[in-house]
């Protein structure tokens, strides 16, 4: 994978606001931030996407987002929030290293904004989708 800005910030050579770091796990605020607390949290592994992250490196993140969560609704008293987590550039990935995005949303206009476009959903082709889903989680 090709380094990103991230590498240099977990190596110290870009400054950050740190909010957190342990063994597997950095975090800290996004400098283009949708709201104030806006904060990014990413795995010390070098992987671009989700999928591509080791279990250990992902359960890592798991374990400290609600902790980080607390700290940041009690911090900006911004009690809502979403979780951001992008993959690949049409998802508006812009950084190629797994990040997670805690953004408060204060108002309508502060913090993420959602386009939710639901598509008609087939049972028949449900079915099928599943059982490829089952099956491919098997191998
Ligand atoms: P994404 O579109 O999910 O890849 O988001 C990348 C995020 O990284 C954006 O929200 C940027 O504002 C943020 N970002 C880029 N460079 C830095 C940096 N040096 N320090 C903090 N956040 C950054």
């Amino acid at each position: 994978m090709a380094e990103t800005i991230f590498s240099k910030i977990l190596r110290g050579e870009i400054p950050c606001h740190k909010v957190y770091e342990d063994e597997h796990v950095l975090a800290f605020l996004d400098i283009g931030p949708l709201s104030r607390g806006h904060t990014l949290v990413i795995p010390k592994e070098e992987k671009a996407y989700v999928h591509e992250l080791s279990d250990e490196q992902m359960a890592a993140i798991g374990r400290v987002l609600p902790r980080l969560c607390r700290a940041v609704t009690q911090v900006t008293g911004v009690k809502e929030y979403n979780i951001l987590q992008n993959n690949g550039p049409l998802a508006h990935q812009a950084v190629f290293h797994v990040h997670f995005h805690i953004i408060p949303k204060p108002s309508e206009e502060e913090g993420l904004g959602v386009r939710w476009n639901p598509r008609p959903f087939s049972h028949e082709d449900g079915a099928k989708l599943a059982e490829a889903l089952r099956d491919a989680l098997a191998d």
